[in-house]
């Protein structure tokens, strides 16, 4: 009972935030906007002065002080924050305001190099639901409208001898993507079917292998889904085009991270990612430190957060990759824009001679092994020069490993073009990360030294 009163308050105070705070906002002019962010990143800066021994000790060695933040140009003067800063100096980062054991500590998921642990307070929790919120009405459907869930959902033992992977609540059915194979697939359709929810909020890699195994075996969705939402995990074009395929409404993709320093979310009236000026500070950095200007170019994404008082993120490198474009969307809102997500840094894989290989092409581009005797793979790195493919088999594949091995080799050998020497090992399972998701590339390597 007090878990569904605090949940329902929460939901309440969430609707509230998302009203006053986006809603209300969504339409200001870019100078309104700049102002709003310059009063919040001052409020940051000074509580990160304040109440934490680590930024005051890099403002005094940096010689600035939180008064030289008069526009938003100066949090250049601020130098970056890495996520090797955060982990070598975790306590002193804790605002001296907040009680540590009261809040809420998490890990960063593991497709970096470097498993991070940070905290959060319940003020960041409802800052994330209204979001949320504001983002479902934003691509138009109601967060309240009845929706499934496939993501790193935990399932009752009792529930998963039963053959049964979903939870059922209120509005919602959270189904655990740690299950879906091509064995349990139809059981997790015949569920959709039978639930049939407004819209779907997914993990690109559990909707993409549901999409693979319905076209293969020519099935359909018996009532008309309204949307899509991918989150978590890159969704790949090839991905997107194919969900769409199958699904037949629209996949929208959003972007954010645990630490929450950047939120970019999906818009009806165009392809581009709009990142939340209401929640953060957005910038598009170069390996040189410089800004990223022009049309197309990457830039890893730096964000500052307004609603992490517990333990303040200024100019922190997330490692993600996005596309810069200087073009506005046709919704009307001046928020900035991201032309897509690449991919991580972490994404790279370094070859014979110590040059970054985006991961991305050589994983989803050109022509790839015959999909129906591979069930799961993993690219895995830890030398330069040398890659690991682990291959999860058909379990109805009739050819030798042996064979496999080969057909593999052949393909990947002309996509890497000898610049990286290439081993396939044929494995009984690759676990999913801890919250369910499917890891296509293991990075051992610090990437950051070679890019
Ligand atoms: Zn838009």
């Amino acid at each position: 009972m007090i878990k569904t009163l605090r949940a329902s308050y929460l939901n309440s105070v969430a609707q509230i935030y998302d009203y006053v705070i986006f809603r209300r906002t969504q339409f200001w002019t870019e100078k309104q906007l700049e102002r709003y962010q310059l009063n919040c990143l001052k409020q940051v800066v000074n509580n990160a002065y304040k109440n934490t021994s680590y930024y005051k000790n890099i403002f005094l060695k940096n010689n600035i002080k939180p008064s030289d933040i008069q526009t938003l140009k100066d949090i250049c003067k601020i130098p970056f924050l890495t996520r090797e800063d955060v982990k070598n100096n975790l306590d002193m980062m804790v605002s001296e305001k907040f009680n540590k054991k009261r809040l809420v500590p998490f890990t960063t998921s593991g497709t970096s190099a470097l498993p991070l642990k940070l905290y959060h307070s319940g003020y960041n929790r409802m800052v994330n639901l209204a979001s949320y919120i504001y983002k479902c009405n934003f691509v138009g459907f109601k967060f309240l409208s009845p929706k499934i869930v496939i993501g790193g959902v935990s399932i009752p033992s009792n529930l998963v001898q039963k053959g049964q992977y979903w939870v059922r609540k209120e509005n919602r059915l959270s189904m655990s993507s740690s299950f879906l194979n091509n064995e349990t697939a139809s059981s997790y359709i015949k569920e959709i079917n039978n639930y049939k929810p407004v819209f779907m909020h997914v993990y690109p890699s559990a909707i993409f292998l549901l999409s693979k195994y319905m076209k293969k075996n020519n099935i359909k969705l018996t009532f008309k889904l309204k949307a899509i939402l991918s989150e978590s995990e890159i969704l790949y074009d090839e991905q997107k085009a194919l969900i769409k395929e199958v699904f037949q409404c629209p996949v929208y993709n959003s972007y954010s991270q645990r630490e929450n320093v950047v939120i970019a979310v999906p818009c009806n009236k165009s392809d581009f990612l709009h990142v939340l000026p209401q929640r953060s500070i957005c910038e598009l950095i170069k390996p040189n430190g410089e800004y990223v200007t022009k049309e197309g170019e990457e830039g890893e994404i730096v964000g500052t957060s307004f609603d992490c008082p517990a333990m303040p993120l200024v100019r922190y490198k997330t490692g993600d990759i996005a596309v810069f474009t200087k073009e506005k969307c046709n919704c009307g809102r001046n928020y900035m824009l991201l032309k897509s997500i690449k991919g991580r840094i972490y994404d790279y894989i370094i070859d014979k001679l110590n040059r970054p290989i985006l991961t991305t092409p050589i994983i989803f581009g050109g022509q790839n092994p015959d999909a129906s005797m591979i069930k799961k793979m993993q690219f895995y790195q830890e030398l330069p020069g040398k890659i690991i493919i682990k291959v999860e088999k058909e379990a109805k594949c009739r050819k030798h490993d042996n064979e496999i091995v080969n057909e593999i080799i052949s393909v990947y050998r002309s996509k890497f073009n000898n610049r990286c020497d290439i081993e396939v090992v044929i494995c009984s399972d690759i676990p999913l990360t801890a919250s369910g998701k499917n890891q296509y590339f293991v990075q051992k390597l610090n990437v950051s030294q070679y890019v």
